[in-house]
């Protein structure tokens, strides 16, 4: 038997301009920006983490945001939609909120559990908020623009759009530990774990769907947790005997990770918990200054020159003063 993966880690996308995406992410969504850092294999562009107060796993969304990246094209390949969670009743409050910073978002019910609110970022990407039946026991981010009573509890699902799932399910599964919950049409739902929010993935197979094209407003990848190191290298080695094309482990500072691309061309991530956001700032200090790992100090300056300066709300640091 695999390792059991305990559900998502992060989801990485590209962005276009950092500051509208710092704009939208902190005071549009609400969340924190836990880690201003750079793109390790392209250090002259940032890598922007949001997540929760202490960007723990399964609340994660990051960005290498471009300042003149091309518009992609969601489609076939590729996590098609991020969906993150929040509580049951507050859609309405979300629809107006967004209304209100000039963002269209629509309301749809999915079941008799579950509610959507659906938009798009500035640069196009698409995104869910989910209402459920169900509650989420994460606690939130307690931001001045999204009261907590509001306010995005972590991950709720990640949309894999595929021509032919049939690889993609058995990857799943058979690689990732997650369950077939159930299957509605062309969709199919998998869950890791007790199937609560931050552990489902839903698969749509669309075999006419026209192949995705990664550049602006689309998702990189997709990534799942692992506790540790220890168990990420039993699932390299197993991957890697399964025939999987998977990386030797990568050191991202905050994790370490392995990448493989599934049979469906979803690129897929597995990332440890630990070390976390903390390592290299104080936890209430998270995102307010540019972290390098060790590599890549030596050459600070000519990064701090690279990269545009960005303007920070001030409630993402509230200890801090104005
Ligand atoms: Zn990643």
């Amino acid at each position: 038997m695999s390792a059991v993966t305990q559900g998502l880690h992060h989801v990485t996308a590209i962005g276009g301009d950092p500051q509208k995406n710092v704009d939208f992410y902190i005071t549009g969504l609400g969340l924190r920006l836990v880690k201003k850092t750079v793109n390790f294999d392209s250090p002259g562009t940032y890598h922007l983490y949001y997540g929760d107060d202490a960007g723990r796993p399964g609340s994660l969304m990051t960005f290498f945001p471009w300042q003149q990246v091309p518009a992609g094209r969601i489609g076939a390949g590729q996590s098609t939609s991020t969906a993150f969670s929040v509580p049951a009743g507050s859609l309405g409050w979300w629809k107006e909120h967004f209304g209100a910073i000039g963002i269209d978002s629509t309301v749809t019910t999915v079941s008799s559990e579950e509610e959507r609110l659906s938009l798009r970022d500035p640069d196009g990407l698409q995104l869910d908020l989910i209402a459920s039946s169900v509650s989420d026991p994460r606690d939130p981010w307690d931001s001045a623009s999204v009261p907590a009573e509001f306010a995005i509890r972590g991950q709720h699902s990640s949309v894999l759009t595929v021509k032919d799932s049939s690889g993609t399910s058995e990857v799943l599964v058979n690689e990732l530990g997650m369950k077939q919950v159930w299957e509605k049409g062309n969709r199919t739902r998998y869950a890791a774990g007790d199937g609560i929010a931050g552990g489902i993935v839903d698969v749509i197979t669309e075999p006419g769907a026209r192949e995705g094209l990664s550049a602006g407003g689309t998702v990189h990848h997709i990534a799942f947790r692992v506790p540790d190191i220890e168990t990420q290298d039993v699932w390299r080695r197993q991957l890697a005997d399964r025939g999987y094309q998977v990386t030797a482990i990568l050191d991202r500072q905050y994790f370490t990770s392995i990448y493989f691309r599934e049979p469906g061309g979803v690129l897929f991530e597995i990332a440890t918990d630990t070390p976390g956001f903390d390592i290299d700032e104080p936890l209430l200090e998270l995102g307010r200054s540019l972290k390098l790992p060790p590599w890549l100090e030596p050459s600070r300056e000519a990064i701090e020159n690279a990269v545009l300066p960005l303007a920070l709300p001030h409630e993402n640091n509230p200890t801090v003063a104005a």
